[in-house]
């Protein structure tokens, strides 16, 4: 890894250069929120921001995208040519970064790699940036509050300058062309680790740090809190949407009126979805919130862990904002942390927990 040091004031050049050959993808504010969205201009970005509503996921897996099109009547299909822009995601903090090297995962590095994810990944450079965390960040838990590959620059801030960590030749010579380069001093060293620090501070300590919940989940499969938890689901589907790394699609054949020409489409589904477990025949295997609910918390935090060494949720805590029943991986950690709570009252002569029921 090589690391340079740039000044603040040279970054509007940077996304500039950017710009040239590229379409620049980076937080903008719209009211009191920020979004991921295509700039036409530096002056646009506002860098100043902890999360934005939905992560820039939609950029490498598009909601609805066109997998082929076909024709009934000459029997042939036309494979889907994907109309690959040349982009810049910019000012991804880590947890979106570590999502992207989800998604990597499961679209790259399986043995069926998906094309059209793979087309726009290999035409996306990855700018990121260090943040700040709120109240609902708990990405330290799951060691997603650093990125340690998945990008081309990342640009940590020193205040009237950043940091940069250098990981790809192409982002290496922009950023050479449009910067005054320079090389970290000591000085810069000890700023970073103070930032670090400060950042460590920050995060919400009311988060519980419970780092088997992998395995409490497997104990505790059966117990009543998934049904407590899963009446609460309104298969609104609004924790999918803005995950950075749920994945799931559906396939879609779209007719013409005709019946002889059509298309396939690929569009994002949500495994909260009442009838995304349903088959042929009209049998769902997960018919109620319990099993949806219940479903979602295991691919994150239990499921995707056993498979890939790594939770599936990174704790960027957009779905803790976008969920109005207040389901989410924070309330299933602070589910278990009252599950010790009671366990440790039970094991001092509290056999039925009443002490901490009546709490
Ligand atoms: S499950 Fe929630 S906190 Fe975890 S990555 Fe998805 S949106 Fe972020
Ligand atoms: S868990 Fe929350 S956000 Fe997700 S579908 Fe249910 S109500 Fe909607």
């Amino acid at each position: 890894m090589l690391y340079r040091v740039i000044d603040a004031q040279d970054l509007p050049g940077l996304v500039a250069a950017f710009m040239e050959r590229h379409e620049v993808v980076a937080p903008v504010r719209r009211g009191s929120k920020h979004v991921f969205d295509v700039i036409s201009s530096p002056d646009e970005i506002d860098l100043d921001y902890t999360t934005t509503v939905a992560s820039p996921k939609k950029y490498l897996l598009p909601p609805r995208e066109t997998l082929m099109a076909y024709n009934a009547e000459t029997n042939r299909i036309r494979e889907y040519e994907a109309e690959i822009t040349p982009r810049v995601i910019f000012g991804a903090h880590p947890c979106d970064i570590n999502a992207i090297n989800r998604l990597d995962q499961v679209f790259l590095e399986s043995p069926y790699a998906d094309p059209y994810y793979a087309a726009r990944r290999k035409a996306t450079l990855v700018v990121g940036l260090s943040c700040m965390p709120d109240d609902t960040c708990f990405c330290h838990l799951w060691d997603s509050d650093e990125a340690r590959f998945g990008y081309d620059l990342f640009l940590q801030s020193l205040g009237d300058r950043y940091l940069v960590s250098i990981s790809s030749v192409e982002a290496a010579n922009i950023l050479e062309a449009s910067c005054d380069v320079r090389e970290a001093t000591d000085a810069d060293r000890i700023d970073f680790r103070h930032a670090t620090r400060r950042r460590q501070d920050a995060f919400n300590q009311d988060i519980p740090d419970i780092q088997e919940v992998a395995m409490l989940m497997d104990a505790f499969h059966s117990d009543p809190y998934w049904a407590e938890l899963g009446g609460r689901c309104l298969s609104c589907t609004a924790c999918s949407a803005v995950c950075p790394t749920c994945y799931c699609f559906d396939i879609e054949d779209v007719l013409a009126p005709d019946g002889k020409t059509g298309v396939r489409d690929r569009i994002w589904d949500s495994c909260t979805a009442p009838q995304f477990a349903e088959v042929a025949g009209g049998h769902n295997f997960r018919p109620d919130g319990r099993n949806r609910v219940r479903h979602r918390m295991y691919h994150k935090l239990n499921g995707f862990l056993a498979a890939h060494d790594r939770m599936l949720c990174v704790g960027c805590g957009r779905c803790v904002t976008a969920c109005k029943a207040n389901i989410n991986p924070i309330e299933v950690l602070n589910f278990f942390k009252a599950k010790g709570s009671d366990d440790a009252l039970d094991a001092e002569g509290d056999p039925a927990g009443t002490q901490a029921k009546e709490a």
